[in-house]
Parts: structure tokens; sequence; C-alpha cells
């Protein structure tokens, strides 16, 4: 979900899997999606289609008991077909949760590298398996 801004790679090399893209933008967009974001601009959007919540379904992914993620629309995550195919969109939004979480650390000195009290790469774990796990 949202727009990915900057492309610094705050945590080292580690960061994008080998052979991994990164989407920033819908890699699919069309003109009704780029509408969809128009009229809803502060709603997030499928890192596929680019659709926004407003307009087409998510497909959430729960990764803990408590937390799942959206980084797909409903369609474009049936589209996609296998994990392999759909993890770097999640890769990408884990990507965006680590810019964000260092951009705030920067002024929040001592503050863990962590999201939830996860460790970004254990964090990535989890979201691997659920993906793996056809979630
Ligand atoms: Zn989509």
């Amino acid at each position: 979900m949202g727009a990915g801004n900057g492309s610094v790679c705050l945590v080292g090399g580690a960061v994008l899997g080998e052979g991994m893209s990164r989407p920033e933008a819908p890699t699919h967009d069309s003109q009704d999606a780029k509408r969809s974001r128009r009229l809803s601009p502060y709603t997030g959007w499928c890192g596929r289609c680019g659709m926004t919540w407003n307009d087409v379904p998510s497909h959430d992914t729960s990764f803990t008991a408590t937390t799942s993620c959206f980084p797909l629309c409903a369609a474009c995550w049936t589209r996609l077909e296998t994990p392999a195919a759909r993890l770097p969109y999640y890769r990408a939004l884990w990507q965006q949760w680590v810019e964000a979480e260092e951009a705030y650390r920067l002024a929040h000195p001592g503050r863990p590298a962590a999201i939830n009290g996860q460790p970004y790469e254990a964090l990535w774990e989890q979201i691997q398996a659920a993906v793996g796990g056809g979630h």
C-alpha cells in the first residue's frame, strides 16, 4: 500500500533479495488506475495494477496472529498464481516499512531497528513464510 518514496537502502545490501525487483510504482499501471489514485490520493493502492483500495478489494495476508499486510489486490494476487511471483510485491512493501522506520529513527536516537518489536529481517521472514504458504 502507499506510494514508495525514495530509494535509499538504509540497512545495506541485504535488504533486497538477490534478483528481486523492487516495484516503487504499479508494475501494470492503467488509465483507470491513474484515475483511481487521483480521486483517492491518500488511499493505498495495489502494487501491481495501481488501483486504490477504494476501488478494488485487497488480498490480506496474515503473517502473525494479529498482523496482516496487503500489497496486492485480490484480482492481481490470483493472477500472479505463485508465491514466487507475488513475493516481490511483499518485499517492496516491507522495504517501504523499513525506510519509514529508519527515517523515524533518525529523529529518535536509541530506538531499536525494529517494527512492532520485530527486527526487520525477522519480520521479513514471517511475511515470506506466509506468502510461501499460499496466504
Ligand atoms: Zn491489483
